[in-house]
């Protein structure tokens, strides 16, 4: 049986180098030339900034949750209630934090079957990459580049799926393997943030009816956490908002910012009489053509299936409590992360938009 990759990993795999004849052969095909660069210390400060942000309101929580529900109230059972839940949303924030910082968010290419087996020429071109499709090969990774797969310059290798670089994540990708626990993060943080701001703007609204009961500074405490709590359920509520919507339409941020991306999967273009690349390339698109591909961008999304299979796509809800697994152990997306169903109308819009690009380069 193949042996199988831990499902996180917190140290950095020695990767053998083709220059070392001491080294065995590269089981990966992206380092296969070069170790993807080290990164500089200074790429993990915002981590650092991440990690005090999460930790920041606690202390002036407890103060609150200590002063108000438990001595001025003098409720013990509303006050163990929300200090498990403002613990159990942080614990669920920094679990996900720790899969999408130590976790490989999408290798392209597997360990090799067997040990000692040496990847040759026939086994790197795998089979199920479509080689005439301009982006089924990385020029930066020399190696195969599946549907959906992006090559991250700041992490210089490729990522299966990747959604986008985040520089608050540890300066890690986000992709195939890490999007489910990149959205988990989003949900705790968010809920952390609602639930602080509603907590403290309770324990203010008392403090405003009744000033004699309350010492003088928990209503400062109260104030703060209720303007951070604001804050943050505006700035990362929405994120995790906008990433609901993509999962939604199965797109991913770069899809959904990138609406040229369609070009590499127009249908063959006729051979004579246009001047256009086969695929098209984006800077010789003239002002009408690139509104085309955008409109054709906003009214069909390449790889909806429904919002059902779209979610499933992502958090794998055929698995009874699957999301708490992935949620505990950091599990993937279902699937490989390179094959993924297009939708229904897909071939016929792309075929459309190739003919009206064309028709439009005649013209001109
Ligand atoms: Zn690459
Ligand atoms: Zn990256």
């Amino acid at each position: 049986m193949a042996p199988r990759a831990p499902l996180v990993s917190f140290g950095l795999e020695p990767l053998p180098s083709s220059r070392n004849p001491n080294s065995s052969p590269a089981p990966k095909l992206y380092d296969s030339h070069d170790d993807p660069p080290q990164k500089p210390w200074h790429h993990y400060l915002p981590l650092c900034g991440t990690v005090l942000l999460i930790l920041a309101p606690h202390p002036s929580l407890l103060y609150v949750l200590v002063t108000y529900h438990l001595q001025t109230l003098q409720t013990p059972f509303r006050f163990a209630t929300h200090l498990l839940a403002t613990y159990t949303l942080t614990f669920g924030a920094f679990s996900s934090l720790i899969v999408c910082v130590a976790r490989d968010p999408g290798p392209v290419t597997e360990t090799p079957q067997s040990e000692g087996d040496e990847v040759g020429l026939t086994e790197a071109l795998m089979p199920d990459i479509d080689f005439d499709n301009p982006g089924g090969w990385c020029r930066k990774c020399w190696a195969p580049k599946p549907e959906r797969t992006h090559h991250c310059s700041t992490c210089g290798r490729c990522v299966l799926k990747m959604d986008h670089h985040c520089p608050w994540l540890g300066s890690k990708c986000i992709g195939h393997r890490t999007y489910p626990a990149f959205l988990h993060f989003l949900c705790s943080v968010t809920l952390l943030a609602i639930y602080i701001a509603i907590i403290s703007a309770s324990g203010l609204w008392y403090a405003f009816n009744n000033p004699y009961n309350m010492n003088d500074y928990t209503p400062i405490h109260e104030l703060i956490l209720v303007f951070t709590g604001i804050i943050f359920t505006f700035v990362i509520g929405s994120f995790f908002l906008y990433h609901v919507y993509l999962v939604s339409t199965n797109q991913t941020t770069l899809e959904n910012i990138s609406p040229f991306f369609l070009l590499k999967h127009l249908p063959p273009l006729p051979r004579t009489g246009h001047t256009l690349s086969d695929p098209p390339l984006e800077p010789e698109l003239s002002g009408p053509q690139r509104r085309l591909v955008k409109d054709a961008h906003g009214a069909m999304h390449l790889y909806d299936v429904g919002w059902r299979n779209n979610w499933a796509q992502v958090f794998g809800t055929q698995r009874k409590f699957g999301w708490l697994v992935r949620l505990w152990c950091g599990g993937a997306s279902p699937g490989d992360g390179k094959r993924f169903p297009r939708n229904p109308r897909a071939e016929e819009m792309l075929a459309k938009l190739a003919t009206e690009l064309v028709k439009i380069d005649r013209n001109e």
